[in-house]
C-alpha cells in the first residue's frame, strides 16, 4: 500500500490530522468520529512515506486489547513493527531492560495479589477487615500511587477541601498507615506492584541520564490515544520520554473522561495547547459510527449539561461539547422503556435480543451495558433462561465470584440443620446477615458495593422463588442455584457482551442495551457533587455512543437487588425523552408482558395490603409476610440471634471457610 493509498478512506479533517507528521498535534473529537482510525492511519502514512522509522515510534493506548487492534490494523496498512502498547507494557519493557544498568541485581517479581499482601499489612497493624474492603483499599492505594502521593502526602490531599471519601471503611489516617505498611511488606518480600512499574521507570529516567538518553534515542515519535484519561504519573512518564521534544500526537474527547476515580484527568488534554505553544489542533465532528438517531441523543445529553451550566453562577469546568454529525443513513428510533422490576427489565432485554438474533444480528454485535458489575446477575439469568450465550467483560460470572461461592457454602451448611418455621428468604437473610450483609446498600463503589449487590441478588432470588413455589425449602433453593450455575457456565463461542459502562470505552456494537438507567445507578448514589454527577453524565454519553444502529435505554422502578423503595428513572433521561417525543411517563412494560419466565405472570397477580401501615404491596415476599419493607420490626431478631449462635458453633466444628 502506498502512502497516498493510506490516506484514502479518511475525510478531510482526518486526512489533515493523518498528514501532519511533525510537531505537537492534538486531535479533539467526540465519540465515533474516527480518532483512533485517524491516528492509526497517521502512523501508517508516516511509515509508508518514509518519515517514521517504525521502530522509533511508540503508540500508547488505554487497554492491551486496543493496542493489539492497533498493531493488527497497522499490519494491514503496510506498517508492521510499530510498538503499540499500554503505558504499563511500555514502561515494563524499559524497566526490565534497564534494571541491570540503572539498579543492578535481579528485578523483583511483580506481585499478582495486591489484596493478599494488603491483608498481611493489615495484620501487622492489627486491623481487621474483610476481603471486599481490602479490594477497595487496594484501589485507593492505586489511586494514591498514580497521583504520586506518598502515605504522608496522601493525608494532606485526602483531608483538604471537600476531601476524599474514606476508603474501604477506614479513616484516612488509618489508611495512610496501612498504605505505609503495605509498602513495607512489599519491600520485605522483594516484590513490586503494577504502579511501581511506572514509578520506578519514572525514577530511573529522572535519575539516570544514561537511561534517559537511550530511551530518547530509541523513540522519536509518540502517539497517545484516549488522552483525556491520562493520569499525572503517566503524563510524567510521557514528559520524560519526550525530554523536551515536541514529537507528540494526542487524541482525546474530554466528554469521555470516565476514569477520574483512578486518578485520570482531562486537564492535560484541555491544557495541551498551553503546554505546547506551536501545537496543531484538529477537530473532527463527523460521526461514522452511529445513526443520526443515536447521535442526536448523544448531542442532546451533552447540550443539556451546557444549558444547565449556563444557569449556574459559578460554573464548574465542562468541556465545550463538539456537536457530532452522523454520516450514516437513518436507522431505528432508539427505545426508551420503563419496567416494574429489574428482572422483568432483564427478561424483556433477553426477548429483544432474541428478536434481533432472528433478524440476523450476530450475538457478538450485541451488548448489554450497565453501571456496576453487580448488576450483571439479572442479565446473566435472563439470557441463560432464554438460551442466549453471553460473555462478561471485565468481571467474573455471577456464580464464579468468590463471595457468591462462599455464600453458597454457608447456605449449604445451614441447610443441614434446617428448622427452617423459618421461610427460605428469612433463613437466607439470616445466614448472609451473620456474615456481615446489611439490607442497606453501601454508599460506595468498588468491591464492597459489588459484594453487596451479589448478596442482594441471592436474597431477592430467594424472595422471588418463595413467592412462586409451594413448600419452598432451602434444599430446593440450593438445587435451583446449582442448576442456574450450570446453565450460566455453558461454554460460549460467540455471545452477547455483558459489560460495565467503564469497560465499554472505545468499543462499538450494532445493538446496545443500556440498562438500569435509574437514579441511584445513573447517576450512582454516591455521586453527589456536581463534578461527580458530570462524570456520570459522561459515562452515559460513552454508553450511548457505543451503538452503531440499535439503541435501547431502560429503567426499572424497583430493583430486587438494589435496596429498598421505588427508583425514579435517571435524571439524564428527561431531555432524551423529550427528544424522542415521548410523553411522561415513558412506555411502561408490565413485568409479565411476553416474558419467557413462566413464573412471572403468577407473581404479578399477587398483591396485598401491609398489615402494619396499609400500603399496597407488590413484592412477593412482602405479600406473604403482610408487612411492607418500610415498616420496622421486619425481621425476627431472636431468630437472627439464634442463627448467629448456631453459625458460630457450627463454623468451629465444621471448619466452614470464613466468609469474608
Ligand atoms: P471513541 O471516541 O469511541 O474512541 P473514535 O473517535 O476513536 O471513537 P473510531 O473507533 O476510530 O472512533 O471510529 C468509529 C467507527 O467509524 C469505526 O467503525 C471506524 O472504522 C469508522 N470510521 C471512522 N472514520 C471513518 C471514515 N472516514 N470512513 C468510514 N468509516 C470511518
Ligand atoms: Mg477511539
Amino acid at each position: 500500500m502506498t502512502a497516498e493509498e493510506v490516506l484514502e478512506g479518511l475525510d478531510e479533517e482526518q486526512r489533515q490530522a493523518a498528514s501532519t507528521l511533525t510537531g505537537p498535534l492534538c486531535i479533539l473529537a467526540g465519540a465515533g468520529t474516527g480518532k483512533t482510525r485517524a491516528i492509526t492511519h497517521r502512523i501508517a502514512y508516516g511509515v509508508r512515506a518514509g518519515v517514521y522509522d517504525p521502530h522509533r515510534l511508540l503508540a500508547v493506548t488505554f487497554t492491551a486489547r486496543a493496542a493489539a487492534e492497533m498493531r493488527s490494523r497497522l499490519n494491514s496498512l503496510g506498517a508492521p513493527g510499530v510498538q503499540a502498547r499500554t503505558f504499563h507494557a511500555a514502561a515494563l519493557r524499559q524497566l526490565q531492560y534497564f534494571w541491570p544498568l540503572a539498579i543492578g541485581g535481579t528485578m523483583p517479581q511483580i506481585l499478582d495479589h495486591k489484596v493478599r499482601l494488603l491483608a498481611e499489612a493489615a495484620r501487622r497493624l492489627h486491623i481487621t477487615t474483610d476481603r471486599a474492603s481490602l479490594r477497595d483499599l487496594a484501589g485507593e492505594i492505586e489511586w494514591a500511587k498514580v497521583s504520586t502521593l506518598t502515605p504522608d502526602s496522601y493525608l494532606e490531599v485526602a483531608e483538604e477541601g471537600a476531601g476524599r471519601p474514606e476508603p474501604g471503611g477506614v479513616d484516612h489516617r488509618t489508611f495512610a498507615k496501612l498504605y505505609q505498611s503495605y509498602e513495607d511488606v512489599k519491600l520485605d518480600k522483594h516484590l513490586i506492584d503494577f504502579e511501581d512499574v511506572l514509578l520506578l521507570t519514572v525514577g530511573i529516567l529522572e535519575d539516570d541520564e544514561r537511561v534517559a538518553a537511550q530511551v530518547r534515542q530509541q523513540y522519536r515519535h509518540f502517539v497517545v490515544d484516549e488522552y483525556q484519561d491520562v493520569s499525572p504519573l503517566q503524563q510524567r512518564l510521557l514528559d520524560l520520554w519526550l525530554g523536551g521534544r515536541e514529537e507528540i500526537c494526542v487524541v482525546g474527547d474530554a466528554a469521555q473522561t470516565i476514569y477520574s476515580f483512578t486518578g485520570a484527568t482531562p486537564d492535560f488534554l484541555l491544557n495541551f495547547t498551553s503546554r505546547h505553544k506551536d501545537a496543531t489542533v484538529v477537530k473532527l465532528i463527523r460521526d461514522y459510527r452511529s445513526t443520526p438517531e443515536v447521535v442526536q441523543l448523544a448531542n442532546t445529553l451533552l447540550s443539556d449539561r451546557t444549558r444547565e451550566q449556563a444557569r449556574l453562577t459559578d460554573p464548574p469546568a465542562w468541556p465545550d461539547p463538539l456537536r457530532l454529525v452522523s454520516q450514516k443513513s437513518h436507522g431505528p428510533t432508539p427505545q426508551l422503556t420503563q419496567h416494574a422490576e429489574d428482572d422483568a427489565e432483564a427478561s424483556w432485554i433477553a426477548e429483544q435480543i432474541g428478536v434481533l438474533q432472528q433478524r440476523g444480528v450476530p450475538l457478538s454485535e450485541i451488548a448489554v451495558l450497565y453501571r456496576t458489575n453487580g448488576q450483571s446477575q439479572a442479565f446473566e439469568q435472563a439470557l441463560a433462561q432464554a438460551g442466549i450465550s453471553y460473555q462478561l467483560r471485565g468481571s467474573e460470572r455471577f456464580f464464579s465470584r468468590a463471595e457468591v461461592r462462599e455464600a453458597l457454602a454457608a447456605l449449604r451448611t445451614s441447610s443441614l440443620v434446617e428448622e427452617g418455621g423459618d421461610t427460605v428468604p428469612e433463613a437466607v437473610r439470616a445466614v448472609l446477615s451473620s456474615h456481615g450483609w446489611r439490607r442497606e446498600a453501601p454508599e460506595t463503589t468498588g468491591a464492597v458495593r459489588e459484594r453487596w449487590e451479589s448478596m442482594a441478588a441471592l436474597v431477592s432470588l430467594a424472595d422471588q422463588l418463595d413467592a412462586e413455589r409451594e413448600d419452598f425449602t432451602m434444599k430446593a433453593f440450593l438445587a435451583e442455584l446449582e442448576e442456574r450455575s450450570a446453565a450460566q457456565h455453558a461454554p460460549t463461542v460467540e455471545g452477547v457482551t455483558l459489560a460495565s459502562l467503564h469497560s465499554a470505552k472505545g468499543l462499538e456494537w450494532d445493538a446496545v442495551f443500556l440498562a438500569g438507567l435509574n437514579e441511584g445507578l445513573m447517576p450512582i448514589t454516591f455521586a453527589k457533587e456536581q463534578k461527580e454527577i458530570d462524570e456520570e453524565r459522561r459515562l452515559f454519553y460513552v454508553g450511548i455512543t457505543r451503538a452503531r444502529t440499535y439503541l435501547s435505554m431502560s429503567s426499572a422502578s424497583s430493583r430486587h437487588s438494589g435496596g429498598r423503595g421505588k427508583r425514579q428513572p435517571s435524571r439524564f433521561l428527561r431531555p432524551l425523552r423529550q427528544e424522542l417525543g415521548l410523553e411522561e411517563p415513558t412506555r411502561r412494560i408490565a413485568p409479565s408482558s411476553g416474558s419467557k419466565n413462566p413464573n412471572s405472570s403468577a407473581r404479578s397477580k399477587k398483591t396485598a395490603t401491609c398489615s402494619s401501615c396499609g400500603t399496597v404491596l407488590s413484592v412477593p415476599t412482602e405479600v406473604k409476610r403482610r408487612r411492607c419493607s418500610e415498616c420496622p420490626a421486619r425481621y425476627d431478631e431472636a431468630l437472627f440471634e439464634r442463627l448467629r449462635e448456631w453459625r458460630s458453633a457450627q463454623a468451629k466444628e465444621l471448619e466452614v471457610p470464613a466468609f469474608m
